[in-house]
Parts: structure tokens; sequence; C-alpha cells
């Protein structure tokens, strides 16, 4: 089993019309605080972000926002997390939360969290990282998408062995489970010998 001490969560900057997904944002807060996973995460106070964040506290665990000086009014930076991190742009964000990270769980959002979803799957595709990515599919919010990401698998342009980097389950405690659990086999042979 490995370790998760902190967990990057994306989600969405707006709060959606569904009670239940804001509920379950509130509970992976709570339960992330419960077990000690510290919560790295795009610094905002809106949307279900700052549901996520305030929940974390709530419960005394800790929070640490990354979020670009130009976002800061925007998407009205997060005043209370214990570490407030500005970065220059959107890739150093990433590039921050990714390093800051044992692992990355998705809630749903928009194109904001499908991007930093899918960059993530990509640098582990690529064999950069190793670490656990989870997809929250409350209420059944990825059927779609998970069912083009399968037909993607079946016309052969996405393979197999890449979807299963992207753990997904719709209750909270089987994610973390599984994310838990997860072995990376992707270690790029021509990136290992790229970086030496
Ligand atoms: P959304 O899911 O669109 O509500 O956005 C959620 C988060 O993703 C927000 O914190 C946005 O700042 C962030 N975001 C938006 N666009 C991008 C992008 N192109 N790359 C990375 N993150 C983004």
């Amino acid at each position: 089993m490995r370790a998760l001490n902190s967990i990057c969560v994306f989600c969405g900057s707006s709060e959606g019309d569904d009670e239940r997904i804001v509920e379950a944002a509130v509970t992976l807060g709570k339960k992330m605080a419960q077990q000690q996973i510290s919560l790295v995460y795009g610094g905002a106070k809106i949307g279900i972000m700052g549901k996520v964040a305030d929940s974390v506290m709530q419960c005394s665990g800790e929070v640490v926002g990354v979020i670009p000086e130009f976002l800061k009014q925007k998407e009205i930076v997060h005043l209370g997390v214990h570490k407030l991190i500005t970065t220059t742009n959107m890739h150093e964000r990433k590039m921050k939360m990714q390093a800051l990270s044992d692992g990355f769980i998705t809630l749903p959002g928009g194109f904001g969290s499908l991007e930093e979803l899918f960059e993530v799957i990509t640098w582990s595709q690529l064999g950069l990282h190793q670490k656990p990515i989870g997809l929250l599919n409350v209420e059944g919010f990825y059927d779609d998408l998970l069912a083009m990401l399968e037909h993607m698998v079946h016309k052969e342009f996405l393979k197999k062995e890449d979807y299963k980097l992207l753990l997904v389950d719709k209750d909270i405690d089987k994610l973390l489970e599984k994310m838990k659990a997860f072995k990376s086999l992707k270690v790029s042979k021509w990136l290992k010998k790229d970086r030496t």
C-alpha cells in the first residue's frame, strides 16, 4: 500500500446545480482531514473548490492553495488556507501542484478540471510520474466521458493499459483504497534513458 500524505484535487470553480455533488466535495474534504491527507488545490474560495478546502479546514486538516497571480481576483483567492503559493502562470501552477502531491482526484468540473485531469494522465502515460489518478464519478457525472474513453480504446487510439491509469469510483472510500493500492507499470525506457 502506498502512503497518501497529500492529494491534489481538481474540481469546478462553479458549484453546479446538484446539491449531492456539493455534498460529495464536502465529504471528500472531511475524509481527507480524518485520514491526515493534506489538500493541494487551486487556491480559490469559489465553486466546489472552495467547498473542499473549507471542509478540510473545518475538520482540522491542512490545505495548500496554488494560484497564479492573475487569477487571484477572478477566482477570489482563499486567504484562509494554511499555505498559499502564488505562481506566475498556469503552467507553473500545475507543475507545483503535481510536485506537492502524492496523488490526484478529480471531482465534477468544467474545462479547467478536465484539462488538469488529462494533463496528469498524459504525464503518467509518458512515465513522468507514477502517482495514482482518481476520478470521483459522483452521481454518474462522468459516465459520458468514460463512455468516450472506452470508445477510444475500442477504436485503438487509447491503449487499454493507459486507460487503466485512471482509477474510477463513485464511492470516496473505495476510490481512496484503489489509489493506495495503485502500482504503476509505466516507467518508460526511452524517457529514463533520455533523462540521464
Ligand atoms: P473549471 O473546471 O473550468 O471550473 O476550472 C477549474 C479550475 O481549473 C480553476 O481553478 C481554473 O483556474 C483551472 N483552469 C482553467 N483553465 C485551465 C487551463 N487551461 N489549464 C489549467 N487549469 C485551468
